[in-house]
Formats: C-alpha cells, structure tokens, sequence
C-alpha cells in the first residue's frame, strides 16, 4: 500500500527546508568582519593605541568608536524593526510545515548567536585581558575596549533580540508565553552593558590596577552564564519540533487504507494539527 501514489500532485508534502545557505552568509560576513577587526587591532594598538590624548589615537581609535556605534544601533534596530513589520498576525491559522521550518530558521539564528557569543567572550575579552596585564588603563577607552565593549556586546546583544523577536512574532509557543530561558538568554548580553558603566566607575575610583577577581568584574562573569540558559531553551525547541515532525504536513493528508470489502479505498483527513505548545 502505497500512500504517497495515491496522493494529487497539488497535494504532495514538501519537507520544509532549513536556511543553510543564509546562515552561513551571515556567519561569512561576521567572520569576516570579526577578522578584519582582528588585524586592525593587531596593526594600530601599539603604534597608536596606547595614549588616549595623542592626536593618532583620536584619529585611528576614536574615530572607529563614532562609526562603529551608530552603524551597529541603526543595523540592529533596522533588523527587528523589519522582524516586527513583518510579523504574522494570523499565528493561529499556522501550518505545521511552516512552523517547523520557522523553527529551522530560529536554530539557524541560534547557531550564529552561540558564534558570536563565543567570538565575543573568548578571543575579545581574553585579548582585553592580555591588554590589561601589559599596559595601564589611561581612560576607559582603549584600543581592546572599544573592540569588545562597543562593537563585540552590541553585535552579542543584537543576535540575541533578532532571535528572540523572530520567535515572538512567528512561532505560537513563543508569542503566547514569556519563555524563561530565552528571556534569560537576551537579558544577559543586555544586562552587561550597565555592568560596563559600574566596571569603569569602579577603576576609575577603586581599582586603577586590573584585578581579574575583583566584585567589580562579578557581573560579567554571572551574565555570560545567561548563556547557559540557551540549554533550557534548546529543550523547549527541541520538544516542539518533535511535536510537529509526528504531524505529516500542512496539507490535507489523504489516508490509503483497507475498505470493508478488502478494497482500497481514500480517506481525506482535514484534522491534521499538532497540539497546543506549553512554553515555560
Ligand atoms: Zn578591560
């Protein structure tokens, strides 16, 4: 018995299929610029980098810190300004193709937030770090600070809300219910900002020196563990997917089965929806 032969061709199933070539044409572009940095950093932090009043720094530094800024905030609120204006506003007459593979595209946008996460926290902080154990802090501007502070958080926090106003405005599970762990998820990022303010008020009145365990420096560490968060999230997702891979599609499903004779006959099965979602 052959189900799929007897199917009309207006009502073949097609598997949603999952963003790989934009995922990674984002994740090129980051990289790329990540890269780019990198070099700049590596080229001119010596040479021009270590004396906030020199007229270089200001030219070299500085300058990059008032492009960089707006350009990120004016990319960032452009992207979910987008997300939200074209959000779905009949999300109760979802089909579960589609939902499954808006679920794709969440995980693709996962994927290149955890990059970014990782690209930011590790070689970033760590070459701030490094920078810290070399040199003395002149003002809170620095050729790793402007880096990591007000280019690497900015483009963390901005992966964060993409995703989580992507999955508010086009996945039920999410636009019905607060989901703890992503909020947790983008609070965290967010949340290192203000501790940025606090880290520098602090070196500016109590700690000139860099004293890696100082109560000032807590805060960065206990909102890089929100990232941790993003397992919780990834169970909701994953249980929801599960859900929808049992359900055969968005279209009508036409059932072959065994009539009462023994002869094969067609059903139409209209009723084909997954079951509500529970979000914690
Ligand atoms: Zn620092």
């Amino acid at each position: 018995m052959n189900t799929i032969d007897t199917l009309p061709s207006s009502n073949a199933y097609a598997a949603p299929r999952a963003p790989w070539a934009r995922m990674f044409l984002v994740l090129s572009g980051l990289l790329s610029v990540y890269t780019a940095y990198r070099i700049y950093q590596h080229t001119t932090a010596f040479t021009v980098g270590l004396d906030y009043f020199s007229e270089d720094f200001q030219k070299y530094w500085m300058t990059l810190l008032y492009i960089q800024l707006p350009v990120l905030f004016a990319l960032g609120a452009g992207i979910v300004g987008w997300i939200w204006h074209t959000r779905d506003r009949n999300l109760d007459r979802l089909a579960p193709a589609e939902e499954l593979r808006r679920y794709f595209v969440l995980l693709g946008q996962l994927m290149v937030f955890g990059i970014i996460a990782y690209l930011t926290a590790s070689p970033v902080t760590e070459a701030d770090a490094a920078w810290h154990q070399v040199t003395v802090r002149d003002t809170d501007f620095t050729p790793t600070h402007i880096m990591l502070f007000y280019f690497g958080i900015p483009v963390f926090i901005t992966g964060a809300v993409v995703a989580f106003v992507y999955a508010r405005t086009r996945l039920p599970q999410f636009a019905k219910r607060l989901s703890l762990p992503f909020a947790l998820v983008v609070a965290g990022p967010v949340m290192i900002m203000p501790n940025v303010g606090f880290n520098e008020w602090g070196h500016t009145f109590f700690y000139a020196e860099e004293l890696f365990a100082a109560p000032i420096h807590w805060g960065f560490v206990l909102l890089g563990w929100a990232t941790f968060a993003a397992g919780g999230l990834l169970v909701q997702i994953l249980s929801r997917i599960v859900e929808l891979t049992k359900v055969a599609g968005s279209h009508p499903v036409i059932e072959a089965m065994q009539g009462p004779e023994g002869k094969q006959v067609t059903r139409r099965n209209e009723s084909v929806k997954a079951e509500p979602a529970v979000a914690a």
